[in-house]
């Protein structure tokens, strides 16, 4: 199978290869390569992660890669490249800063493409390769192929939404960190992390879509992994990136000590969904915790959360007890 699609990977390595130059080396890359520069990013981070630039001008590649001898068929195979009405193959990452993916092995499998000037925000942030024969989004872990040792000799990995989170925690220290690459954390992500390491922190952004994936990202752990999972929660709606831009990496390092647990999280998250100065709303709120805590797999903290949910709302601990066995035992 590998060999089956070898000429993919080998146009990958060259169209990486190729934009990486145009970045790193000519006069046309200045523009992007100043716009990563004041992103602070260094140097040296631009070699590890291979960023790169498409030439607006998409026959560049088109030309270089048929000199090198795949066929038009060959290229629009590989996700790159689609055909225009006229024929002719186009770039579908013009004038876009380049991030390769790679697969865990390291090889180069797809491309994201970010726009990077200021007029250019009529078309989406972000323009990943569409699927193909090598590149599945649902598989694929951003940098694992550069953390695995570190996830593995620290028994710990860190879990961002976006190639940027991942790259500045890169730059603050942190080798140990991926990215789902803004898609929903799958099971099969979960799976493979979870046979490296029994400790995942979800570093989602703070705003509300990140929110709302952490929820879903716990949701999709149940009955995946036994490894203990928790979520950090960046306030003020920043994400990794910024919060450390802001506030530095100490300060990125205390959120991660602070992290919290599954039920912790919805306990707040789902908070927002009731008034509880209405005593109607607030009883239903009081279901939903209940439902919540008879989630909790161990005995200890469940009885710990119960206590909590007592003495918070001065209920009787008998009542709350039974609701939490009751909530147990009519789950599917
Ligand atoms: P930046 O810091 O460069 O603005 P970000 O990672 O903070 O990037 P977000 O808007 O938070 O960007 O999105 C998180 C992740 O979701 C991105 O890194 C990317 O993988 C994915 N993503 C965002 N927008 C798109 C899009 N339009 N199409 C595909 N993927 C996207
Ligand atoms: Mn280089
Ligand atoms: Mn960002
Ligand atoms: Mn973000």
């Amino acid at each position: 199978k590998q060999q089956e699609f070898s000429y993919l990977y080998d146009i990958h390595e060259k169209a990486n290869d190729f934009y990486h130059y145009y970045l790193m080396s000519t006069n046309n890359g200045e523009e992007a390569y100043d716009y990563l520069i004041q992103r602070q990013l260094t140097k040296e981070v631009l070699e590890v992660f291979q960023f790169g630039l498409a030439p607006n001008n998409s026959q560049l590649l088109v030309q270089y890669l048929q000199k090198a001898g795949f066929t038009s068929e060959q290229l629009v195979d590989s996700g790159i490249f689609y055909m225009a009405d006229s024929g002719e193959l186009i770039d579908r990452f013009r004038n876009r800063i380049i991030i390769p993916l790679r697969n865990s092995r390291g090889d180069v499998v797809a491309f994201s493409g970010r726009v990077f000037q200021e007029n250019s925000d009529k078309s989406a942030k972000y323009l990943n390769s569409p699927e193909t024969n090598i590149f599945k989004k649902g598989k694929l872990i951003y940098n694992l192929d550069n953390a695995r040792l570190p996830i593995r000799n620290q028994n710990k990995v860190l879990i961002a939404e976006g190639y940027m989170d991942v790259i500045s925690l890169y730059q603050a220290g942190y080798e140990n960190v991926v990215a789902s690459m803004g898609t929903s954390l799958s099971e099969d992500h979960l799976k493979q992390l979870s046979k490296m390491t029994n400790t995942l922190i979800f570093a989602f952004d703070g705003d509300d879509a990140g929110q709302k994936a952490t929820s879903r990202a716990f949701q999709t752990a149940q009955g995946i992994t036994n490894a203990e999972i928790k979520a950090i929660q960046i306030p003020n709606k920043l994400d990794p990136d910024e919060w450390i831009k802001e506030h530095g990496q100490e300060s990125f390092q205390q959120l991660i000590n602070q992290s919290i647990s599954q039920f912790e999280f919805n306990r707040e998250f789902f908070k927002k969904d009731y008034n509880l100065n209405d005593e109607y709303e607030l009883a239903q709120y009081i279901e939903k915790v209940i439902e919540l805590i008879s989630q909790i797999k161990s005995p200890i903290e469940q009885q710990l959360r119960i206590n909590d949910l007592v003495n918070e709302y001065h209920l009787s601990e008998t009542i709350i007890t039974e609701q939490v066995n009751r909530a147990r035992d009519i789950r599917p």
